[in-house]
């Protein structure tokens, strides 16, 4: 004997809660479970704490990563940047545009958990915190999620889990294990946006941990205008947090360290003015001190310009357009934003989120193998998702 909802949702973060209003609103009677004690806590702490919830070109599918590029188009088509604002709006949240179309909270991202939280009200959801699932099974036309002490049912179920990016805030792999469980395939969930690290060779940069510059950081066709950050294991930065969703164990990654110049010409022209001049001062005009230092060494430039052939100068002036890396490993799931891969969407259906061979069973946010580029991406693939099997469901 156990209650029946229409719809239960495990996982209270920005997906599920976004699937819980809508369906709650829409008149279905809805189950929201979590085994944290409080709903929205990685949105609690994006953002630095005003949480990017959105990107004004958060619709365009080029800006996700999947197996199925074109698999994210139709949520993302229905449920626009702009509903997300209206929604922000009319709940009185001020917010700002920073670089690159990322909208973020003037003041705190409670406000958008607030919000959240005040719309599944409205929608009459009901929500249990601190709720461990031990099962889930299908014995009939109903989902039953076990939990210690209660059963509960209801004809439709959504995962909506996330990944397992930062396992010391509760994250996990849940969704992977149901998907398999009824028999649907998982992409290889991998750390995403996520600082790259380095090996001995290319830890000249270890003795410019907290040096950061404008850069482009790319990687076959990926390329990334945004800062680059040293750190004493290796790269950080949004240019190399985005690139590193693009990047697999052996891959080298390329840097133009001076975007829209062409480098070549510098060190050429500076020893017809100045013959004298060591490269590292002349470096030094257009990087941070320690990091022309650096840079001069590991060019083996010592000694006055005019000990130095054009064509050598020219030739270390291309490598600042174009320095290769090739990192021998990433931060992993312990420092990534978001994971990349998860249930794959070939066994989805896209309008609803909702497995194909399984009625009533929806995968939503970023358990499913939808991966936004930093900016706000992940948050409106969460929205979108959510929305879209609330809808269904
Ligand atoms: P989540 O929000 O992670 O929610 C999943 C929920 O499921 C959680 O509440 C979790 O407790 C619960 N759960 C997990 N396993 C179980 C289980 N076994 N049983 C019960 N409950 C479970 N994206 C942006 O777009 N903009 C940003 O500014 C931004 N900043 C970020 C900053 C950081 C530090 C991190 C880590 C991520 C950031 N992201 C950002 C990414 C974004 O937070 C996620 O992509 C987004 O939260 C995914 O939404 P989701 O609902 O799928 O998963």
């Amino acid at each position: 004997d156990f209650p029946i909802f229409d719809l239960i949702i495990i996982g209270a973060g920005a997906a599920g809660m976004m699937c819980a209003l809508t369906a709650g609103q829409r008149g279905r009677k809805v189950l929201l479970l979590d085994h944290l004690d409080r709903a929205g806590a990685k949105i609690l702490i994006s953002g630095g704490g005003r949480c990017n919830f959105t990107n004004v070109e958060g619709d365009k599918a080029e800006r996700y990563l999947s197996a199925n590029p074109h698999f994210a188009r139709s949520a993302l088509g229905r449920y626009a940047p702009q509903d997300f604002i209206d929604l922000v709006e009319a709940h009185g949240i001020a917010w700002h545009e920073k670089t690159l179309g990322q909208l973020f909270c003037d003041g705190s991202a409670k406000q958008i958990v607030a919000m959240l939280e005040e719309e599944c009200a409205k929608g009459g959801v009901e929500t249990k915190l601190l709720t461990r699932i031990t099962a889930i099974s299908k014995p009939d036309e109903n989902f039953r999620v076990e939990t210690p002490g209660a059963t509960h049912a209801a004809s439709s179920l959504v995962i909506a889990t996330g990944g397992p990016s930062i396992p010391k805030m509760g994250a996990t792999g849940f969704a992977y294990d149901v998907a398999r469980q009824f028999g649907l395939k998982v992409v290889e969930p991998r750390p995403a946006l996520v600082p790259l690290t380095l090996g001995q060779d290319d830890r000249l940069f270890e003795s410019l941990s907290g040096v950061s510059l404008d850069v482009v950081a790319s990687l076959g066709k990926a390329r990334f205008r945004e800062a680059a950050l040293f750190t004493h294991r290796g790269l950080s930065g949004p240019a190399i947090l985005q690139i590193s969703s693009y990047w697999r164990h052996g891959d080298t990654i390329a840097l133009d360290l001076l975007p829209g110049t062409d480098a070549r010409s510098i060190l050429p022209e500076a020893k017809r003015v100045r013959p004298n001049a060591e490269p590292r001062t002349i470096l030094r005009e257009h990087f941070p001190d320690r990091l022309a230092d650096v840079l001069a060494d590991r060019l083996g430039l010592s000694g006055p310009l005019h000990e130095h052939r054009d064509a050598t100068l020219a030739e270390a002036g291309a490598r600042l357009n174009r320095w290769t890396l090739t990192p021998n490993g990433s931060e992993g799931f312990a420092k990534a934003e978001v994971t990349i891969g998860g249930v794959s969407t070939d066994g989805l259906d896209q309008r609803s989120l909702m497995a194909r061979k399984v009625p009533g069973l929806h995968f939503i946010g970023e358990g499913v193998d939808v991966t936004g580029w930093l900016g706000g991406y992940n948050f409106q693939w969460a929205w979108a998702s959510g929305r879209a099997a609330g809808e269904a469901a």
